[in-house]
């Protein structure tokens, strides 16, 4: 099968779209054929090497799938041949309390699939095994390319926003890189609980798509100063909630623009790992900062039905095939991309 996969950490060019062979089942597994996988920042870091956190190498990163079963293992229930299904990609031991509790999040062998396991298992090929706990089926109103472009985004988002932080109704959301994969969740999951989002973009082009997704205001944070916009929207109160995953350059502002008794949730660092806080904040106006990692199964299934009932919807802007997942990076790199890049298997097309 044809796999994109990388042999020693560097930039884009350390990419190759070669063979391997195809996996095959073990009694806990099934094996999907890929009709679409999505892009995720995970993809770069994995590629790039991240301090702290072990790269198995070759590597096949590719942490989204959404496809049809071809092989179910002996053990599997609840998974029949051609079912067509997108991935959880969470793995958790399966035996610990908090796996047995249904938060692998918790667990202390939880691993990403496609970013944290490996030899050469992730989802940019043709084909992927998989613990059959890991697949859901796929929202039959979207096509195999709308779907595999939500697991991890959303799944995240979910955990993020209504697990962690609790967002209420009438609640102030400040969303960082909101025209992103993570942003264009997190505008409509606040917009699902009622809330009212502020959106932070870099570029003029994104203010579009923010507002169609229900972004009440957007603030470009290239032309604009992020925490002076706030105060006036807000009307000086700052937001209930703070949507983070973009770290180090905007860490002081999220902060500064907290009301009291506020939650920020994050759950990355895009720009860089050591977010400076004055702890006269954190005590004085008696802030929450919350961290959140990935979601559960049940939080992706909880999320998913939003997206049956045509709440919740894909956004994606760029289809590419397997074989230009390098290009797809340095998009993301670049911040050029709008929403989830996709790939397709080359000479495929996107179908319901
Ligand atoms: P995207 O590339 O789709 O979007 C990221 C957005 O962040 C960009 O659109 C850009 O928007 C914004 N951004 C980048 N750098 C900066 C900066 N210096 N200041 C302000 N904004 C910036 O990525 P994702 O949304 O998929 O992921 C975002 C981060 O979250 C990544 O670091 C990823 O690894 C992490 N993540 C963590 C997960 C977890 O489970 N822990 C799960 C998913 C993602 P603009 O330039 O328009 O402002």
């Amino acid at each position: 099968m044809k796999a994109v996969l990388f042999e020693a950490h560097g930039g884009p060019e350390v990419l190759r779209y070669t063979d391997l062979p195809e996996p095959t089942a073990g009694p806990n597994d099934v094996i999907v054929k890929v009709r679409a996988a999505a892009a995720n920042f995970n993809d770069i870091w994995a590629r790039r090497g991240l301090p702290g956190m072990k790269v198995v190498l070759p590597h096949v990163s590719g942490s989204d799938v959404a496809g049809d079963v071809v092989e179910v293992g002996s053990e599997v229930s609840g998974v029949s041949v051609g079912d067509a299904v997108l991935v959880h990609p969470g793995l958790g031991c399966r035996n610990c309390q908090a796996c047995a509790a249904g938060q692998e999040v918790l667990c202390r062998e939880f691993r990403i699939w496609g970013f944290q396991t490996g030899p050469n298992d992730g989802g940019h090929a043709e084909f992927v095994r998989l613990p059959g706990y890991n697949v859901v089926p796929k929202p039959t109103n979207l096509t195999y390319g709308e779907a595999a472009s939500l697991p991890l985004v959303l799944e995240t988002v979910w955990r993020m926003l209504s697990t962690r932080a609790k967002v209420r109704p009438g609640q102030f959301v400040l969303i960082w890189g909101a025209a992103g994969g993570l942003g264009t969740m997190a505008i409509q999951v606040a917009r699902v609980f009622g809330a009212v989002p502020i959106a932070v973009v870099g570029d003029e082009a994104k203010v579009p798509i923010c507002k169609e997704l229900g972004a009440e205001h957007v603030i470009n944070r290239q032309s604009q100063d992020v925490a002076a916009e706030v105060m006036e929207v807000t009307r000086k109160r700052g937001v209930d909630v703070v949507f983070e995953h973009t770290g180090q350059a905007t860490w002081e502002t999220s902060i500064r623009c907290m009301r009291w008794h506020a939650s920020l949730v994050v759950c990355g660092a895009t720009s860089g790992f050591e977010g400076k806080t004055d702890l006269r904040f954190l005590w004085n106006k008696q802030l929450n900062l919350l961290g959140s990692h990935l979601g559960t199964k049940a939080e992706l299934l909880e999320a998913l039905s939003f997206v049956e009932m045509g709440r919740i919807r894909p956004v994606v802007r760029t289809v590419l095939p397997l074989s230009e997942v390098a290009r797809g990076q340095t998009m993301m790199e670049e911040r050029e991309s709008i929403g989830k890049i996709v790939y397709l298997p080359d000479g495929s097309a996107d179908e319901d």
